[in-house]
């Protein structure tokens, strides 16, 4: 049983190692920083191992593998220790109007004209479905944004619902 925090309130970060285009990107996941998300996995654990180890699942179990019964600190170590991401990063250059906002909502990158970003990391927050759907989404729009601005018009009817 593989559990995931669908809606993590730990936020990570990129920054720029350097003014170089190929100076590599520093990555800062800064996962299960937040108590509520390590809260969060601490109960989803604890669910599987009940469920794997619950009478319905007897005919498919032959015994519990990890992590075991531990302590809340034991437990926390596994989580930490085994613990990966399912590659849905988001949101390094979001949509929104705050300090920390790149992009305004026709995916305009704030301060450099001539600039649209359409990809996962305009989304103002992570969907709590899978992000590649949302993806296709955002480029549709922006295909019908860059239309419009060249009197092009939309290429499709799009209701794109970013609140
Ligand atoms: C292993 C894995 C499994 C996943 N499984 C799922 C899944 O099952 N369902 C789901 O919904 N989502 C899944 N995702 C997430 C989903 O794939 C991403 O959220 C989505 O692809 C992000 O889209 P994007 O357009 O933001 O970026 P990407 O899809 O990463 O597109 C970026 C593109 O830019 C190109 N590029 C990069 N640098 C340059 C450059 N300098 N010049 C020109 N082109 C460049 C890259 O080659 C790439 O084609 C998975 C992701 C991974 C990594």
């Amino acid at each position: 049983m593989f559990n995931g925090l669908a809606q993590p309130k730990s936020r990570g970060r990129l920054r720029l190692s350097g003014p170089n285009i190929n100076d590599p990107i520093l990555i800062d996941p800064n996962s299960l920083s937040e108590p509520e998300d390590m809260a969060a996995a601490l109960a989803a654990v604890e669910l599987c191992r009940e469920l794997g180890n619950s009478e319905g699942f007897s005919p498919l179990v032959t015994g519990e593998t990890a992590p075991g019964a531990r302590d809340r600190s034991g437990m926390i170590d596994f989580i930490r220790r085994s613990a990966v991401t399912y590659w849905h990063q988001t949101s390094t250059a979001k949509m929104g109007r705050d300090s920390m906002s790149v992009v305004d909502n026709e995916l305009k990158v704030y301060g450099i004209e001539g600039l649209r970003i359409a990809d996962a990391s305009i989304m103002p927050r992570i969907t709590t479905g899978n992000t590649m759907a949302p993806c296709v989404v955002i480029g549709g729009r922006a295909a019908d944004l860059i239309g419009i601005s060249h009197g092009l018009g939309a290429q499709r009817e799009l209701v794109v619902p970013f609140v």
